[in-house]
């Protein structure tokens, strides 16, 4: 499902080069879900965002499904970014629209009508389990909440992989295990292939099939999670 092939990254400014991704390699199979962990500054938000994309690769491939997302156009990278939802620590939402209005923004892009945007924003949040609190704005959430309605939207255009940046880091305990049960629904209901970084080692040991360690920029190590994750 997920295929970098020797993806590398340097941050340039005027002052510095940094290689935060070094000639880094991965597989993801459909269906699974595979953890990224490693140190703060190994990389793994790096990498993470060169999956859609988001960070531009120096060089290598990025393949996502059967496409080639490092040889596309813009245009036709807009379209394929649909088939990959992305959550993140900090929730991301849009503190002036409602629950539902954030959920919304993704169809609202991708030019789907209003009828069938109601319909996909109520089905996506009662999978959350938010559907009752559609009209609150995300002030009035807890943190727990906020995620979910990221997922929600993150979900809207039915993707087919979810990448998660430190989901549940900023989370108490009880909460992440919410946060990482819709996961999990996620991927064993519709088959969704997740890609999550932590720093988390529960997080691993409680849902990952396989996980990725990060170091200075290199992945130094794969395997699988051999503990049960249900
Ligand atoms: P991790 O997620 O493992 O903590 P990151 O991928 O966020 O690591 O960052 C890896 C390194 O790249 C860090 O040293 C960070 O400062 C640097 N870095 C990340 N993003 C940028 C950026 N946009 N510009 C410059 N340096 C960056």
């Amino acid at each position: 499902m997920i295929s970098l092939h020797q993806v590398s990254k340097t941050f340039v400014s005027s002052t510095n080069h940094f290689q935060a991704v070094n000639a880094v390699s991965l597989q993801v199979q459909e269906g699974e879900i595979h953890g990224i962990i490693g140190t703060s500054g190994a990389g793994k938000s790096t990498l993470l965002r060169l999956i859609n994309l988001l960070e531009k690769p120096d060089s290598g491939s990025v393949i996502v499904g059967n496409q080639d997302l490092t040889q596309m156009s813009e245009k036709e990278l807009r379209e394929a970014r649909r088939n990959i939802g992305m959550i993140f620590q900090g929730f991301n939402l849009v503190s002036n629209r409602t629950v539902s209005g954030n959920v919304s923004i993704p169809l609202e892009l991708a030019g789907i009508p209003r009828r069938e945007r109601v319909e996909r924003v109520d089905e996506f949040l009662e999978f959350v389990g938010l559907e009752h609190k559609s009209k609150q704005y995300p002030s009035q959430l807890s943190g727990g909440e906020k995620q979910r309605v990221a997922i929600a939207r993150a979900l809207a255009n039915r993707p087919k992989v979810l990448l998660c940046d430190e989901p549940t880091s900023s989370l108490d305990p009880n909460t992440t295990n919410g946060i990482l049960g819709v996961l999990k629904r996620l991927n064993q209901n519709f088959g969704l292939t997740i890609v999550i970084v932590t720093h988390e080692m529960e997080v691993v040991r409680n849902m990952c099939h396989n996980v990725s360690v990060m170091e200075l920029g290199s992945l130094v190590e794969t395997s699988v999670v051999d503990q049960p994750h249900d």
